[in-house]
């Protein structure tokens, strides 16, 4: 029951719980050794250490190397529903266990509740769609699984993207040496703990947390990686992309990466819609999401009003300590993140038109916080690459040039999402024809992933595709079976 969930919550969030999960997965099952003991901290409380992490070391990757290759052929011959089976118990398994694992995204990622409860959502759907479509319509004989594979992932989405990469892999057949973020290792134990609960092979799912420069090089640089899953920024994208060109042969890369994603508004929108989606687009998870608002394009006769109105709106917007229920915006994941966005603001506070930002709560002396803040800027141009956090910029354009303003922001080179508020069908469809951008939102907020419905990636340096929790990612990690020669020579 929910009182239930919420008073399990509670007990997690005051601790003990992961303390005892946090080095047990590492430590017990054997997957790292002697590793570097490194403490994870709340990012909302920094004397809050929520664990500790062992970091797998050069011999830990190459005996998970060793058994991934060793036992590749038999996940492989592994009937799928038997793969299926196991992934819709681990989605039972972490709804049984939801209250603890929103603990973790709460107390380790600084998620609200709200986005904690979303969180461990997504990762369940992700499971039951894989399982589904593997029970349903893939299957040995049409497609042969790569073999061992990497899944890299980030810390903002630590349990949703994890288990997405990871999940589908397995589904797939392949072997997976799983890396997560640094930030958020705990979290992903703990699920990697309850999929072998839920019956995948230890050989078949290896756990090896560590620093991306030498864990993730380590293994995607090793031969006998056939795939690598991974999602995170554009520029650690391009490193993995440099070392598989390196080795030369055809090992798979999926990468989803960041964005620089735009909305654009005409004066035919509903104001008090656009405001609305506008705040969530852009200050949900404090911005720390890849699909969220950076840059918001204004027709000029609806522009001042508008401004106006998001500015009210962020006035009222509560920021702080993320465990409690009338928190809207949390901290941003560590000091660095934290630096890296305060360097921004400063630099663009000498040039913008415009400022206006959040007041913080005390809470926010103990945590890594940003105010939310909103920049009138003349050219986008000013931004060079993503910034992953609580920071819109807003310009405004003349109707005369929609097209000028869709070019600037294909000129980006990224393309994650695009959103558009306007009540003229035609405007809708040419923009939608021009923009270069693998997910666009119509007259609602841009919300990233719906697994199964909204199937989720980018373009140009957005991403490789296929798109996520859709019907086409299993066949990327995996190869057809038929050739498409006949492999016979002639008489
Ligand atoms: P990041 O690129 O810094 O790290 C991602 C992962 O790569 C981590 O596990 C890290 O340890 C690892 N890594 C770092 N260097 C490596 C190397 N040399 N070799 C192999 N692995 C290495 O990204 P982050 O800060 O964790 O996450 C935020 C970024 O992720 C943002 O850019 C965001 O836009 C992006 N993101 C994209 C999507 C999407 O679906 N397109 C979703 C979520 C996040």
């Amino acid at each position: 029951s929910s009182e239930h969930v919420l008073a399990t919550l509670q007990l997690s969030l005051q601790a003990s719980e992961q303390q005892r999960w946090a080095a047990f997965p590492m430590l017990g099952d054997g997957d790292v050794t002697d590793g570097e003991l490194q403490e994870v901290r709340n990012p909302a409380q920094r004397d809050d250490v929520v664990g500790k992490v062992l970091e797998a070391t050069a011999d830990d990757v190459e005996r998970a190397l060793r058994h991934s290759a060793a036992f590749a052929a038999e996940w492989a011959a592994t009937p799928v529903a038997e793969r299926a089976a196991c992934l819709n118990r681990m989605a039972d398994l972490m709804e049984a266990n939801m209250a603890a694992l929103m603990g973790l995204a709460v107390r380790e990622a600084g998620k609200t509740l709200n986005n904690a409860i979303a969180e461990v959502r997504e990762a369940v759907d992700f499971c039951r769609y894989y399982a589904a479509q593997i029970a349903s319509e893939f299957d040995n004989a049409t497609h042969k699984p790569l073999g061992p594979v990497v899944c890299i992932s980030p810390w903002n989405f630590p349990l949703a993207i994890f288990i997405g990469e990871v999940v589908a892999s397995l589904a797939a057949g392949n072997t997976v040496l799983a890396k997560p973020a640094e930030q958020t290792s705990l979290i992903a134990a703990y699920a990697v703990r309850l999929l072998h609960e839920a019956g995948v092979p230890r050989a078949a799912l290896q756990f090896l947390p560590g620093r991306g420069e030498v864990v993730g090089a380590a293994l995607t640089g090793d031969a006998r990686i056939q795939g690598v899953i991974f999602t995170g920024s554009t520029e650690v994208a391009q490193i993995i992309n440099r070392t598989l060109a390196k080795r030369g042969d055809d090992t798979v890369l999926v990468a989803e990466t960041g964005g620089m994603n735009a909305m654009i508004v005409d004066s035919s929108a509903l104001p008090e819609q656009v405001v609305t989606d506008v705040l969530s687009s852009a200050f949900d998870s404090a911005g720390q999401r890849c699909s969220a608002l950076r840059v918001l394009y204004l027709q000029n006769d609806i522009a001042d009003k508008v401004i106006k109105m998001i500015k009210g709106a962020m006035d009222e917007l509560t920021v702080g300590n993320p465990a409690k229920l009338t928190t809207d915006v949390g901290p941003v994941i560590d000091a660095e993140a934290q630096a890296g966005l305060l360097a921004h603001i400063d630099k663009l506070k000498h040039s913008a038109r415009a400022v206006h930002q959040t007041k913080l709560s005390a809470d926010c002396e103990h945590g890594t916080y940003v105010a939310p803040t909103l920049f009138e800027i003349d050219n986008l141009s000013e931004l060079k690459r993503e910034v992953f956090g609580p920071v819109l910029h807003v310009l405004r354009f003349a109707a005369a040039d929609l097209d000028k303003a869709v070019a600037e922001i294909n000129a980006t080179g990224y393309g994650l999402t695009h959103g558009i508020h306007s009540r003229i069908d035609e405007t809708i469809a040419d923009i939608c024809g021009k923009i270069k951008v693998g997910n666009v939102y119509v007259n609602r907020n841009i919300v990233g992933a719906v697994v199964g419905v909204q199937p989720f990636g980018g373009e140009g340096k957005s991403g490789t595709g296929p798109k996520a929790g859709g019907p086409y990612y299993l066949y990327r990690l995996s190869r057809a079976a038929w050739q498409p020669k006949l492999a016979v020579a002639h008489a």
